[in-house]
């Protein structure tokens, strides 16, 4: 058991919250019980996750999207409601950790998912240090590279091949990352994994000769919040177990 206080000052600690400019608040979004016993983590706080977490018994929910995001117009209906709803009616606090937990150097989006690629960072890229760049050696082709992301994702990527140069230089940044090609193909990378792809970044791929590779926004980021979450329910001896509610996007 633990404080709410007391592991949410944890949190702020160890992600070092206060460094990032990020869409929406991090930290405890919304207050639950006094007290953490049981947490569940999830990549979204869809309502999806929060009645299988109202399901599972936990008073708390660590989370890598949250529910307020920049632009919201601060109305509460519709879906929002709904959520909010749950998490009040059920005392459940929910943590969320956006920019934070893509950057953290051990829990975070990109290590964890590199990690699971084989692919170590030696330099960081682009806005807030949230590009990830490893040194493949030997290099590695496409193919290669298209097996390993098939068998960690669970499914086949996006793939705009480049000029077929053999891949030295990996960049990757986990999530709605296709704005950061470009300052990756500056950093010097041959090959660019993000979550999603849009219009420019194809154009990009066969201009430049660097491939790019959407590997799905939540299939990128399935690795983050349950390791922090691990981490945390470890050091303050609670429960905790990571939920999926898979999404295509
Ligand atoms: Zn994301």
């Amino acid at each position: 058991m633990a404080s709410r206080n007391e592991v949410e000052s944890y949190l702020h600690g160890v992600l070092d919250v206060g460094r990032f400019r990020d869409y929406g608040p991090n930290g405890l979004q919304v207050e639950g019980s006094p007290e953490i016993h049981r947490l569940v983590s999830g990549v979204t706080a869809s309502r999806a996750l929060i009645e299988a977490a109202i399901a599972d018994g936990a008073d708390s929910i660590l989370v890598h999207h949250g529910l307020f995001w920049r632009g919201q117009d601060g109305r509460i209906t519709g879906w929002l409601k709904q959520r909010l709803e749950l998490l009040l009616a059920h005392q459940i606090n929910l943590f969320a950790y956006h920019l934070p937990l893509d950057a953290h150097p051990e829990f975070g989006n990109n290590v964890q998912f590199g990690a699971r690629l084989q692919l170590v960072a030696d330099a960081r890229f682009g806005e807030q240090d949230l590009g990830f760049m490893a040194t493949a050696s030997p290099p590695l082709a496409v193919a290669d590279l298209r097996e390993r992301l098939s068998k960690v994702l669970g499914r086949a990527p996006t793939i705009v091949d480049g000029d077929g140069r053999p891949l030295r230089r990996i960049a990757w940044c986990t999530g709605g990352a296709q704005g950061y090609f470009e300052a990756a193909i500056a950093a010097g990378a041959d090959a660019y994994l993000t979550g999603e792809i849009s219009e420019p970044q194809a154009h990009y791929a066969r201009e430049t000769g660097v491939v790019f590779l959407a590997c799905g926004h939540h299939a990128s980021e399935r690795y983050g919040a349950p390791a922090l979450a691990a981490h945390v329910a470890q050091k303050f001896g609670l429960a905790h177990r990571f939920i999926e509610i898979d999404n295509p996007a």
